[in-house]
């Protein structure tokens, strides 16, 4: 299997070279060739298999490669282990609903799935080319935690993690900052998390600084994460459908960057029985204006309750543009060039029917949001995040939807106390968070700022 770019400029490369490039060197960002199908035999037993051999499975058509492809057992067994689960992404039935929870891991997000494999990824390559890797992101907040937990005290690894000052909520904050291993170094940058993107982006846009460094991302744009979301798609179906083809489920997914609900729309593209795709987004709502529409314009971010998804302009559409636009790099590149100069671009009238037939979209309000938490708790008990809360709100009155549950109530606990006057209990790993000491620069919304700041870290 060989990855391209969704821009056209990249020679076909391997699993493992896709892993290492994150961003491609055109600008673009990498996809394999084809999508490989899976087989109604395969998928009935695929239906009934445990997380980490489904895993394996899921993963091993876009791998491919030896000796990788014999190494992912091990790579799978290592990244979930350390997941408090026994099923990894269990499906809680909560009042009749399934709710599809994947935040289990070290820092309690569903970013854990990807990043806890990735940094197991990242090591066995580095390790076989006897390599080093410094691994740049910025994070709306709960990226930057998961990857830090990735990836520390890993010895060929170094991160830097860029995080909106002030943004993030004080326990994403702290998950990042009381890191003090040497290979971690954490920048709040004085600005939001588009502008954190965007100085990394430009970073990785300069070859030079990024062949200098071997700069590596971590940000959805790196494919293995979006490998890594798909295998709990295809979990979720096994358990509702008892492993039968002619049971399709519908899944509603709470949206910033696209890297989760391009995930769903890949394992549809694999053969999955999916019925409906929704996308839920906050008052951030760019994803939901361009299904509603066909225009994709750029507005101006607001702080919500569920700060994960406050973001306008998602890294990951451009893949899924990719393929509306009938796999076309030259058409996709005119596209990106036009919303770099002009803020917006709309497709036409035909392809934004596409769009409508594929996603359906939701974005939902703060009050409707601290309602849902509110309704759903006194109804069953349940405590939802506001993130999750955001994709069951989206998802009622659409009968029977899986909610992605990305986050652990206890992480955004001031907006569960406002809903429901109840403190999610914390969990151990985040009880002892708020008496240890913490690292942290903070830097003005510049690249050069930033670069000044990495070259020393990244000696
Ligand atoms: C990152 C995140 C999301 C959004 O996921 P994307 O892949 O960026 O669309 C939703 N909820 C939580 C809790 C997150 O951390």
């Amino acid at each position: 299997m060989r990855y391209i770019s969704t821009r056209g400029g990249v020679a076909p490369v391997t699993f493992s070279q896709a892993v290492m490039m994150g961003l491609a060197t055109d600008g673009g960002l990498l996809l394999p060739e084809r999508i490989p199908r899976v087989g109604a035999d395969e998928l009935r037993r695929w239906g009934g298999l445990p997380f980490a051999e489904l895993a394996v499975e899921v993963m091993r058509p876009f791998v491919v490669e030896e000796p990788l492809v014999s190494m992912l057992p091990g790579l799978v067994q290592r990244a979930y282990g350390g997941f408090s689960h026994p099923e990894i992404t269990p499906v809680r039935m909560v009042g009749g609903r399934p709710i599809l929870e994947l935040f289990h891991g070290p820092t309690l997000a569903f970013k854990d799935v990807a990043l806890q494999f990735l940094g197991n990824l990242f090591e066995y390559l580095l390790d076989r080319e006897a390599g080093e890797l410094n691994i740049l992101g910025a994070t709306s907040g709960d990226t930057g935690s998961a990857a830090i937990h990735g990836v520390r005290g890993r010895s060929r690894i170094r991160i830097a993690i860029l995080h909106p000052h002030g943004r993030v909520s004080p326990m994403q904050e702290r998950q990042m900052t009381t890191v003090l291993d040497a290979n971690v170094t954490n920048i709040a940058v004085e600005g939001t998390f588009d502008d954190g993107q965007r100085i990394v982006k430009s970073l990785f846009n300069d070859l030079e600084f990024k062949e200098r460094y071997r700069l590596g991302a971590v940000n959805s744009i790196n494919w293995a994460r979006i490998l890594a979301q798909i295998v709990y798609y295809f979990y979720a179906w096994g358990r509702l459908s008892g492993g039968r083809v002619d049971r399709p489920v519908a899944f509603a997914v709470p949206t910033g960057n696209f890297g989760d609900v391009f995930a769903g729309f890949v394992a549809r593209k694999m053969g999955l029985p999916i019925s409906r795709l929704i996308m839920a987004t906050n008052r951030n709502d760019i994803l939901t204006r361009f299904v509603d529409t066909g225009h994709y314009a750029m507005g101006e971010v607001h702080p919500t309750v569920s700060p994960s998804m406050d973001i306008q302009v998602s890294s990951n559409f451009e893949r899924y543009l990719y393929y509306l636009l009938g796999e076309d790099p030259a058409a996709v590149r005119g596209l990106m060039d036009r919303f770099s100069a002009e803020g917006s671009f709309s497709v036409t009238p035909e392809q934004a029917r596409a769009v409508s037939r594929e996603f359906v979209a939701r974005a939902v309000g703060e009050e409707e949001t601290l309602a849902e938490i509110r309704e759903l708790y006194q109804a069953t008990g349940y405590l939802a995040d506001p993130h999750t809360a955001v994709g069951l709100r989206a998802a009622s009155g659409e009968g029977e939807v899986i909610c992605l549950a990305t986050a652990h109530p206890a992480k955004f606990g001031a907006a569960v106390r406002e809903a429901t006057g109840v403190e999610p209990e914390l969990p151990p790993v985040l009880a002892g968070l708020r008496s240890l000491p913490t690292r942290c620069t903070v830097l003005p919304a510049e690249v050069e700022a930033v670069r000044r700041h990495l070259i020393h870290s990244f000696q």
